[in-house]
């Protein structure tokens, strides 16, 4: 008899409560990674469902995660192909009485367990999904899942005040031996999985590597090395380089850090250098993490709908020639293009500048919301499926934000956050000569401008796709149109 203990989004040995029951039964432990070939199809859109920057800090995450199990006697057995299938047979080669494994909360994934479940049972072989992947466990909550406050606000105080957030799990020190009879199997090249194998572009805000080894070092390094915590208040919409915010994400969305172990190590960091505001503040994020877990399993598949969890009938346009411009940073708006740019070029991007991007493909473009959100999920590097839908429906206007039609101001966004315009000019090296004070609307420059900055506009750089204004109040006609709609029906 063994235990089978299947890897998904949780590729970390610390605060793992599947390997823990595992390990507790006394059993033979196998863990077990699939590379599921339908995460390697294509989104409905057609866009790589995993974008090659994800895939490679996947392959490094789960090459970590076989080296720390190799360290204490065990292995993980790496199969390409459907976990329902994968499973059962190596459940019948070590005759495994049961599977355990991480729960997840979206259509998808549930799908993949059900069908991983009855695949075993016909083997005798019990499954068993635990929650944790949040800093709140489910069990903990104030509420039932069914009545998750709506608004954030509401949810952070709740939780706050009547939920406590538990110690993270030890990882433990040795495991029981592997069966010798198993091949372990390959981690497949990016070229099996379908995709391009990608260079690392010098301009990005820090190298990522994956797996839980490289996680507890970045978590090491910000908190109590560079001693980054302590700002991260001020500095958290900052735009260039690793120091602005945490970069926690990438592991996160992987499971290689668990958001219980970040707690750990901002109390300790409270308890041993400063306990201010921004210590407080990155805890706060990670309730925003949470809440977006909470709402999608309240909300099942309306956050892929069109009209959101709000059900708002707005009459998205999938117009691709603009899609494009916006997906290759070509707006002619540098805050909107450099933001873009850097996604295509490096598989991450501020929240400042998700935010903005996002905001400019609805509330401006008035584009399919959903296009914007399946390209994130391929190209992004911490792809989160709670995280990226539920921020793109609050983005869009059609997730639980009581706010109605907002939009940002992009120039007014840039003048804030990027006032010399050094982000723009760093992704988009041909305003490089554009002064500070126009570098954020190239569209305005006259042409004896434009010679004297060596950019030519529709030439150098593209003109304005469209005006702002006017766009934002089409597209809040629209908008308003649709919930009178909603109201009648
Ligand atoms: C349109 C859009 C799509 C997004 N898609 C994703 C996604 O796929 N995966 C993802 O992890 N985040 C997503 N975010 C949230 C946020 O932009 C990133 O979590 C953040 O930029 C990651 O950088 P960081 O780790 O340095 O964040 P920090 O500022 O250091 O925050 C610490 C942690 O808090 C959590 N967090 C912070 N902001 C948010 C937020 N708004 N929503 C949920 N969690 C948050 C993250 O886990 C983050 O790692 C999205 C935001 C927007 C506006």
């Amino acid at each position: 008899m063994a235990i089978l203990l299947w890897f998904r989004n949780d590729l970390r040995l610390h605060d793992h409560e599947p390997l823990r029951q595992a390990v507790r039964s006394g059993e033979p432990v196998v863990p077990v990674y699939c590379f599921d070939p339908r995460q390697f199809g294509q989104t409905g859109f057609g866009f790589p469902k995993t974008g090659a920057f994800r895939a490679q800090f996947l392959r490094e995450s789960v090459a970590d995660l076989r080296a720390n199990l190799r360290h204490l006697g065990s292995d993980l057995i790496l199969r390409q192909g459907y976990p329902e299938v994968i499973l059962p047979e190596v459940a019948r080669q070590v005759k495994a009485s049961h599977c355990y494994w991480h729960q997840e909360v979206t259509s998808e994934e549930i799908a993949v367990e059900q069908a991983v479940t009855l695949a075993l049972k016909v083997l005798d072989c019990s499954s068993q999904g635990f929650w944790g992947t949040t800093l709140y466990h489910q069990a903990d909550l104030p509420f039932k899942l069914v009545q998750v406050p709506p608004v954030f606000t509401q949810f952070r105080k709740q939780v706050e005040r009547y939920s406590n957030i538990n110690p993270a799990l030890v990882a433990p020190q040795t495991l029981p031996p592997f069966p010798a009879d198993l091949t372990p199997g390959e981690i497949p090249p990016l070229t099996t999985l379908g995709l391009t194998p990608i260079e690392r572009d010098h301009r990005a805000v820090m190298a990522f590597k994956g797996g839980e080894t490289a996680a507890l070092d970045r978590l090491d390094a910000y908190i109590w090395q560079r001693d980054r915590l302590r700002h991260y208040k001020e500095t958290r919409n900052g735009l260039l380089g690793e120091d602005y915010s945490s970069k926690f994400s990438p592991w996160l969305a992987l499971g290689c850090l668990s958001p219980r172990r970040v707690y750990e190590a901002v109390q300790a960091y409270e308890a041993k250098r400063i306990k201010n505001d921004s210590t407080y503040w990155l805890v706060f994020e990670l309730i925003w993490r949470d809440y977006f877990r909470f709402i999608c399993c309240q909300q099942g598949d309306r956050i892929f709908r069109a009209s959101g969890i709000q059900g708002i009938p707005i009459p998205w346009k999938q117009d691709w020639q603009r899609f494009e411009r916006w997906r290759a940073g070509q707006t002619g708006y540098p805050f909107v293009d450099a933001n873009m740019r850097e996604l295509a070029a490096t598989g991450f991007m501020s929240n400042r500048g998700r935010q903005n991007v996002a905001s400019f493909l609805t509330k401006n473009l008035g584009i399919d919301w959903r296009m914007g959100a399946e390209w994130f999920e391929s190209q992004l590097i911490d792809y989160d499926v709670c995280s990226n839908w539920g921020n793109w429906n609050y983005t869009a206007g059609v997730g639980n934000d009581a706010r109605g039609f907002r939009y940002f101001n992009i120039p007014k966004q840039a003048q804030d956050y990027d006032p010399e315009g050094t982000y723009v000019k760093w992704w988009l090296p041909e305003l490089a000569q554009v002064p500070a004070a126009k570098v954020h609307l190239p569209g305005q420059l006259q042409p004896v401008e434009q010679k004297r900055f060596q950019v030519q506009l529709g030439v150098d750089y593209p003109q304005p796709l469209v005006d702002l204004k006017g766009s934002a109040k089409a597209n809040q006609a629209l908008y308003d149109q649709a919930i009178n709609r909603r109201r009648r029906t």
